[in-house]
């Protein structure tokens, strides 16, 4: 039976066939989405980085991706709407907040214009920044979030430059706020309304609707806008309705019950003779990080023309069935649109491993009985005493770390003991591989034994949400994928913080607490991928154990080019120096604080002078480098 890296990683149900394997066994990004047309090894693209002169963490950019997936979202709700006969457009718009990198949304607004796609902005620096961005006058411009008096104004000015900026009134009371200011601006504002859903979603984001939720207006609150307006003869200001259940909506039954509750309430709108033009159905348009195709929160149970099919669908039902007229239908995807363009690239600089090989320590009459012991289980090993070796083994181990706190073992009769235990370990598991079935204490055994794979990266920066919410990433070797590889490993990141570790992995059969990787040399680099990371992953690190932002550089597929890609802009990450300061402390301060302290020790003959200088230019050159690990890999 050959092995083969699609099951071992899972990479056919994760890459949405961004990603596959080539005959060389290299992990290749398909920025086509076929492998006829374009492989681009993401080695290759790691070789051309350190050609340029930066160092591993670094963050990797596929702008092909990103416009992909934009055509893709829009093409299959006008595939929808073409099929249904539905008589209204489809006008998304990509939520700035999921990845507010500058490159990001240019790329988004430039693959989106010929859909006029929009943006939503959810803040007072959101909307700067979509008010310079969606230039577009027939694309959307949706405006969540909490607002004051500026935020309004700013949503005013879009409007004065002929833009559609939709204020979506959250809360009640800025509906007043709203009609203060444009009264002020002398301007006619778009008003859009949020409904609190009363149906709840599941999944870590189900706080974002049901009764309790922190945005929207119940229905009472919409009638009473509706009557405000009314009284102020602006009724045909009010153009959307929007709602949304929340992020990673794993279930598509979660999705229909609130298109259906937010279309009913539109239809009703609409009949009392309003002029209200846009449906939004927000976000939660969910990514199957797992590859699970499953209601898990790290998965889905649906595609995207589904979902599209159904939010159509539903709409037009109802709508038809209200005899109202079908509105245009926004969504604000996010994640859909962005997690899979980016990805992390990472080396492994070294290896924790339990039992050392080269540590020798020839058997003595005196040896302890316990080291004894330990050794002949070790002899007496095979394939049929496993379990019972193991007990004995494990049981001496217990023992002998008793026996070395009274004072009984010599330090290097502990080791010893220890290393044989775990050569043991190691054995047992190698003849395993020959047994049908596998007891469930020995499964356990195959976790203890797992090598700890130390990464250069942070967790907290890269991968903000595997420490904070659980979320499962896929993460691969990038190389040597037409070897097996053989050793279970857990990911150790290089902070000084135990949770930062990788404790889920997509296996063959599901989740797995370790995940296979080769075994390594030092002097040939391993490169590790944790992928899908485009959504919030990419802006919400935090510099815990100060480890700044990465390194990064934006790909773009180019068939004439020899490598069949180029490198359009590489930005360097943060220095030691750019981190102290968003902390408060002043680099050339500290630096003149190191060499007043070495003059001093020159002054006093404990530096030589000429090494004081060195001693000085170090510190303040290590100011200036990058805050992760450096290393020839
Ligand atoms: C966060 C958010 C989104 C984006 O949701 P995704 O699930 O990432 O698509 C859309 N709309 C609103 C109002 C949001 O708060």
């Amino acid at each position: 039976m050959s092995w083969d890296p699609q099951e071992q990683y899972n990479i056919e149900r994760w890459s949405d066939s961004f990603f596959d394997v080539n005959d060389d066994g290299h992990l290749c990004v398909l920025p086509f989405q076929d492998k006829n047309e374009l492989q681009i090894p993401i080695s290759k693209v790691v070789e051309e980085i350190k050609l340029q002169g930066l160092k591993l963490p670094v963050v990797i950019r596929f702008h092909d991706i990103l416009r992909a997936q934009v055509r893709k979202l829009n093409l299959a709700f006008q595939e929808a709407i073409k099929e249904l006969d539905y008589h209204g457009q489809y006008r998304g718009v990509y939520p700035i907040k999921v990845n507010q990198m500058r490159e990001v949304v240019e790329e988004i607004v430039e693959a989106g214009a010929e859909f006029d796609y929009g943006l939503e902005a959810g803040s007072k620096p959101e909307i700067l920044a979509a008010l310079a961005y969606n230039t577009n006058l027939n694309s959307l411009t949706i405006l969540n979030g909490y607002k004051d008096r500026d935020y309004m104004r700013l949503a005013l000015l879009g409007v004065k430059m002929g833009r559609k900026c939709l204020v979506v009134i959250e809360n009640f009371s800025e509906l007043n706020l709203l009609l203060e200011v444009s009264r002020e601006q002398n301007i006619r504002p778009l008003i859009g309304l949020r409904l609190k859903l009363s149906s709840e979603s599941r999944g870590k984001w189900a706080s974002s609707s049901g009764e309790n939720a922190k945005f929207g207006l119940s229905i009472l609150e919409i009638i009473k806008c509706i009557n405000i307006l009314k009284n102020e003869d602006m009724l045909d200001c009010l153009k959307l309705l929007h709602f949304h259940m929340g992020s990673q909506i794993a279930d598509i039954k979660t999705i229909k019950e609130a298109i259906i509750e937010g279309a009913r309430v539109y239809a009703k709108i609409a009949k009392m003779g309003i002029n209200i033009e846009y449906l939004d159905a927000g976000g939660g348009l969910a990514i199957d990080y797992d590859g699970s195709r499953s209601t898990r929160d790290s998965s889905r149970n649906y595609r995207l023309d589904e979902y599209a099919m159904d939010l159509v669908l539903s709409i037009k039902q109802i709508c038809d069935d209200e005899k109202v007229a079908h509105p245009h239908i926004v969504t604000e995807s996010g994640r859909a649109i962005t997690a899979h363009h980016s990805c992390v690239v990472t080396n492994v600089i070294d290896i924790k491993k339990k039992h050392h090989e080269d540590f020798e320590r020839k058997a003595q009459e005196s040896d302890h009985y316990l080291l004894q012991n330990m050794r002949s289980t070790l002899e007496e090993l095979n394939i049929s005493n496993c379990q019972e070796m193991l007990n004995d083994a494990k049981q001496i181990k217990n023992e002998s770390m008793q026996a070395f706190k009274l004072g009984i073992l010599e330090l290097d009769e502990q080791a010893a003991i220890e290393n044989i235990y775990w050569q043991v370990v190691d054995q047992i598991s190698e003849l395993l591989k020959q047994k049908e079935f596998i007891p469930d204490d020995l499964r356990e055994l195959e976790q203890s034994r797992a090598k700890q794979y130390l990464c250069n990266f942070s967790v907290f920066q890269s991968a903000a949400d595997i420490w904070a919410i659980d979320q499962v990433l896929p993460i691969m070797p990038l190389q040597k994928l037409n070897e097996e590889p053989k050793e279970d490993c857990k990911l150790c990141d290089i902070s000084c913080d135990s949770d930062g570790q990788i404790k889920q992995f997509l296996g063959p059969e599901g989740l797995s607490e370790t995940i296979k990787l080769h075994k390594i040399t030092n002097d040939v680099p391993y490169h590790i991928g944790i992928f899908l990371t485009g959504a919030y992953q990419d802006v919400m690190g935090v510099m815990h154990n100060l480890f700044g932002r990465l390194h990064e550089v934006h790909v773009y597929a180019d068939k004439d080019d020899e490598s069949g890609f180029y490198i359009d802009e590489a930005i360097t990450g943060g220095t030691a120096g750019d981190v102290l300061s968003t902390m408060q402390y002043n680099p050339s301060n500290m630096a003149q604080v190191i060499k007043k302290e070495i003059d001093k020790n020159i002054k006093a003959g404990h530096i030589q002078a000429r090494m004081g200088v060195k001693h000085i230019d170090f510190y303040e050159n290590c100011l200036k480098q990058y805050t992760y690990l450096d290393s020839q890999n």
